[in-house]
């Protein structure tokens, strides 16, 4: 069953339940109030009647007094102690003969149902008891038919369906007008939601009225998912066309080496020597280059962190063992404690370390310093050369994937342009960050700052 369907119909049975009570509370209410003054009423009647008569009274005068009292279809009589009517007035015998005289020394009433004309009659009847010399004597009957009570009943009971058949109509176009209010955005956003599932094209849902309400903010908060998602296609959109163009370059190298070769390469030994290290450096590149594609995708893929404690003294030393062996450069460390440790990932930690320390070899001849700090709730690595430096205009895109700020020095170094986004990916992940200081011509300081907190998972406390 649709929403709107299903709102209009609880709103609709809702609004008739209490139409149906309030009904039954004014009916009842109605009924009692107009029964209480039927009654008074007569009991007034019979009170003053009593007051009227004289025991000396003949038969005929009595008659005579009680005659006026009469209302439309009513009886008045006078009842002896042995139920026995001794005077009688009324216009409507029947009525008169249907209700049986009863003796009282009690003042009351009595409601009576009774079959009149082949129709049901609703009938009060009211008994005062006639006092003589401090004893009851006798009992003055007043009954009468209550007509208007019935015509009052009828009314009302027909005003009162009226009102609840128009009120239930009424809540039934009020249903219908609010669930389409209230469904109009929802619909709107399932339609842009189909059109999305068709094209495969993220799109934002068009909002018509501010109306500053919970449906608004589900579609403001809908078109900042969709935002992020075009956000992040673009990214990669952008990922694939600069991947493939940064392997179009070695790739056409090895291409045309190769077609070198198979022209008149293994006639002449040193165009096929010169051929073949060139197809092996570029397809070295290429290696390089994939190895950092994957780096990079899994430095953004959010994966769970192999969080320990490292001592980061003893981590540094490791990777200057490694390096210099292989580079040959001079590279110091300096720190105040031994034994600084931090709460990380041992493999990805070390590959931020030696990103920044292969560009301070690449783009640096002197000494490289490594300095190990702790400051307030942060531990410091920073990585520091005396080369060519950055221009300052250039510091804030070195993290952009593929930037290289001398495309030309870069190649020749053997750069891809990924290490700093990669490094910024880690210390991304181990909520830390990552600060580029540098002077042209000078030389660069690359610093990681980790915090000092502990890892619970993946999550920092
Ligand atoms: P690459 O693999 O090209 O070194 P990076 O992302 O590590 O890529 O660095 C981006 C660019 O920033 C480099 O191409 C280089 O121009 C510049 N760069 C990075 N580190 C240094 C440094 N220590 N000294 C001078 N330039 C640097």
């Amino acid at each position: 069953m649709k929403i709107t369907t299903k709102i209009n119909l609880i709103t609709t049975a809702w609004i008739i339940c209490v139409l149906l009570a309030v009904n039954a509370v004014v009916f009842f209410s109605f009924m009692k109030i107009t029964v209480n003054m039927e009654d008074s009423e007569l009991f007034q009647k019979a009170d003053y009647l009593i007051n009227e008569i004289n025991k000396e009274d003949s038969q005929s005068v009595i008659k005579e007094k009680l005659t006026p009292y009469l209302t439309n279809q009513s009886f008045i009589r006078i009842v002896q102690p042995d139920a026995k009517i001794i005077n009688q007035v009324t216009n409507d015998q029947q009525l008169a003969s249907k209700i049986k005289p009863k003796f009282t020394s009690e003042k009351g009433t009595e409601r009576r149902t009774i079959r009149l004309n082949h129709q049901e009659e609703q009938i009060a009847i009211v008994r005062v008891p006639i006092q003589a010399h401090g004893q009851v004597v006798g009992t003055l009957e007043f009954g009468e038919k209550l007509v208007g009570l019935e015509t009052g009943k009828d009314l009302l009971l027909s005003i009162l369906t009226f009102c609840t058949i128009l009120g239930a109509v009424l809540s039934l176009l009020g249903g219908r007008w609010l669930s389409n209010l209230i469904m109009r955005p929802i619909s709107n956003m399932i339609n842009t939601m189909e059109d999305i599932e068709k094209s495969g094209i993220p799109k934002k849902i068009v909002i018509q009225h501010e109306t500053k309400d919970e449906l608004q903010k589900l579609a403001v908060t809908f078109n900042r998912m969709i935002g992020r998602l075009e956000e992040n296609l673009e990214k990669q959109r952008q990922f694939i066309s600069d991947a493939s163009h940064e392997l179009k370059t070695p790739l056409t190298v090895i291409k045309s080496y190769a077609d070198l070769l198979l022209r008149r390469g293994l006639q002449n030994e040193e165009v096929a020597h010169d051929a073949i290290e060139s197809i092996h450096l570029e397809a070295t590149r290429i290696q390089k280059m994939t190895e950092r594609f994957l780096d990079l995708a899994d430095t953004e893929s959010g994966n769970r962190l192999e969080a320990k404690s490292i001592n980061v003294v003893a981590l540094c030393e490791l990777i200057f063992k490694q390096l210099k062996s292989a580079y040959k450069r001079e590279i110091s460390l300096h720190y105040q404690e031994p034994d600084i440790s931090v709460v990380a990932d041992e493999v990805k930690l070390k590959q931020a370390i030696i990103i920044l320390i292969d560009n301070a070899i690449k783009y640096s001849k002197d000494k490289i310093d490594v300095y190990l700090k702790e400051k307030e709730q942060w531990t410091i690595i920073s990585v520091k050369d005396y080369g060519i430096g950055i221009p300052e205009c250039e510091i804030e895109n070195v993290f952009e994937r593929f930037y290289r700020v001398d495309k030309a020095r870069s190649r020749e170094t053997g750069g891809t342009g990924l290490g700093l986004s990669i490094a910024k990916n880690i210390m991304k992940q181990h909520q830390g960050e990552i600060i580029v200081r540098s002077t042209e011509g000078v030389g660069t300081e690359v610093e990681l700052f980790l915090p000092k907190g502990r890892w619970k998972g993946n999550v920092f406390e």
